[in-house]
């Protein structure tokens, strides 16, 4: 059952619809689980169709390319540094490189129940990288609208190669959005951004794998990038839902990090208010969380209260020193946006927001190679030398 969760009005499994027809706020899927032992998950292969009873799709249906079962890396050089301990989930190990493929997976085999033959999407990039492929693998026909210019290279390469129609706009990823939620509106295609409720039923997972990978134990907080905010509820999702099965009792403060000027999530939780303005026209260099608009808002907010977490704010240097500090002393390479987690970590353990000691997982969400434009920028051109080895053997003595 669909449920809106402003007004609790229900809509049919098999309904196609995106907002709620009476009040015109969100839509959540409730998920019917009966009493499933937790040893039921054990054997089976590490990918987010090991919770397949919490997954609200048919399973013969099933749209896959083996998403989920990400890395879980014990992080202890800056852990240690920081004063905390510090797991990283590595979500661009996923099959297109981000966290989308949980989503995408779900959503591309609820579109398959459907019988619908075309699915679209606005994107910043990663949702429709990753759409592409799963169209591609369901044999289904894909529309994408990106902001013209805005999308890293790696993500633009992908969503062409897979073979959707792509179309450039002039205007933002909220102006991309409107346009593409339009045609879905007038029955053209199935959309799949986040506002559909199944994307968050597949990203969920993360959350549910966070707290398995611990030993059935919640760590005290989840920190992770905050964009159009599907994500933090939908993760929050996961672990409410493992809550309520019994599986684990504490559950962890969800902390959402924004870029400076992008963050209208962040100024709301700062100020104390419930209400989150939009932001007009959102600048940062981590395009995947260049959302003035988040559709998602409500479902964050409540989130975040509940969870008795925070919000905070990165700038776009504090997000690119953070990036290559993972990269250097960790060896994870992430896109910008996902560096803002480990950016935001730093802050609130300044600021003393993070207690010394607490175990925190950071969720990184893209692949570095999503934006190789913006790593090389920030690296050394590579030393032109002869081929002589002494030519080599003369620096390398003096790193
Ligand atoms: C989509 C995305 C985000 C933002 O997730 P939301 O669910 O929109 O908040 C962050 N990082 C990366 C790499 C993404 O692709
Ligand atoms: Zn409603």
């Amino acid at each position: 059952m669909i449920r809106c969760i402003s007004c609790n009005e229900e809509y049919d499994d098999d309904e196609i619809i995106y907002t709620c027809s009476k009040c015109g706020s969100i839509l959540e899927v409730e998920c019917d689980v009966e009493d499933i032992p937790r040893e039921t998950f054990e054997g089976r292969r590490d990918n987010i169709w090991k919770y397949k009873e919490f997954l609200p799709v048919k399973y013969e249906n099933r749209v896959s390319l083996d998403e989920g079962g990400t890395p879980f890396c014990k992080c202890d050089t800056i852990g240690d540094e920081l004063g905390i301990d510090l797991y990283v989930k590595v979500e661009g190990s996923n099959p297109t490189g981000s966290f989308k493929d949980r989503g995408m997976s779900v959503g591309t085999t609820k579109a398959v129940d459907l019988g619908v033959d075309m699915v679209g999407c606005a994107s910043t990039g990663n949702t429709s990288a990753s759409l592409s492929a799963y169209a591609a693998r369901a044999g289904l026909k894909c529309a994408v609208v990106l902001p013209d210019g805005k999308v890293a290279l790696g993500k633009l390469a992908q969503a062409m190669f897979h073979g959707a129609k792509v179309f450039a706009i002039d205007g933002n990823f909220d102006d991309a959005l409107e346009t593409i939620t339009q045609l879905a509106l007038d029955g053209e295609l199935y959309l799949l951004n986040s506002i559909n409720p199944y994307r968050l039923e597949g990203q969920k997972t993360i959350g549910m794998e966070v707290v398995h990978d611990l030993g059935w134990q919640s760590p005290d907080r989840i920190i992770l990038p905050v964009g159009n905010a599907g994500n933090i509820s939908a993760i929050w999702k996961g672990i409410t839902e493992f809550r309520d099965a019994g599986y684990i009792k504490d559950t962890p403060m969800m902390t959402g990090i924004q870029a400076v000027d992008s963050a209208p999530i962040a100024n709301a939780v700062k100020a104390g208010s419930d209400e989150v303005i939009p932001v007009e026209n959102p600048e940062t260099i981590a395009t995947a969380i260049r959302i003035g608009a988040p559709v998602s808002s409500l479902k964050a907010m409540r989130a975040i209260k509940e969870s008795n977490g925070t919000a905070e704010t990165v700038t776009d240097d504090e997000i690119l020193d953070a990036q290559k500090y993972l990269a250097r002393s960790e060896g994870i390479g992430v896109e910008p946006a996902s560096a803002a987690s480990i950016a935001g970590l730093r802050k609130l353990v300044e600021n003393g927001v993070v207690d010394k000691g607490e175990k925190v997982v950071c969720i990184v969400t893209g692949h570095v190679l999503k934006d190789p434009n913006v790593a090389i920028d920030a690296c050394e051109e590579p030393t032109k030398v002869s081929s002589d080895p002494n030519d080599i053997k003369s620096v390398i003595r003096n790193l």
